[in-house]
């Protein structure tokens, strides 16, 4: 797939709310954050309930300002937190996956 130019989205940060970009490539990762650029890069090919999760993984890691090797301690409570959102999501019917409808 190609890169797509994506969709824009206002997030929180420690910097206050900027406007961010949300876009598919491919890559290893079911998700990575570019400071940069202000994007989020996802995997394409993933499940609704996986880029759900992917997206609040995330979303966090931007919100907290920390990113993936900048401060190890910061992975497992962000993966939980999306790991509980995504169940809490699907189990309240806000988030619908393929098949269950
Ligand atoms: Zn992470």
């Amino acid at each position: 797939m190609a890169e797509t130019k994506g969709r824009y989205v206002n997030l929180p940060t420690p910097s206050g709310v900027q406007r961010w970009r949300i876009a598919y490539r491919k890559q290893r990762h079911y998700g990575t954050v570019d400071w940069d650029a202000r994007t989020i890069w996802l995997r394409p090919n993933q499940s609704r309930e996986e880029l759900a999760d992917t997206l609040i993984h995330e979303c966090a890691h931007v919100a907290t300002g920390l990113g993936d090797g900048q401060e190890p301690s910061i992975e497992a409570p962000i993966s939980r937190i999306a790991q509980g959102s995504t169940a809490a999501l699907l189990r309240m019917g806000l988030l619908v996956v393929e098949g269950d409808d």
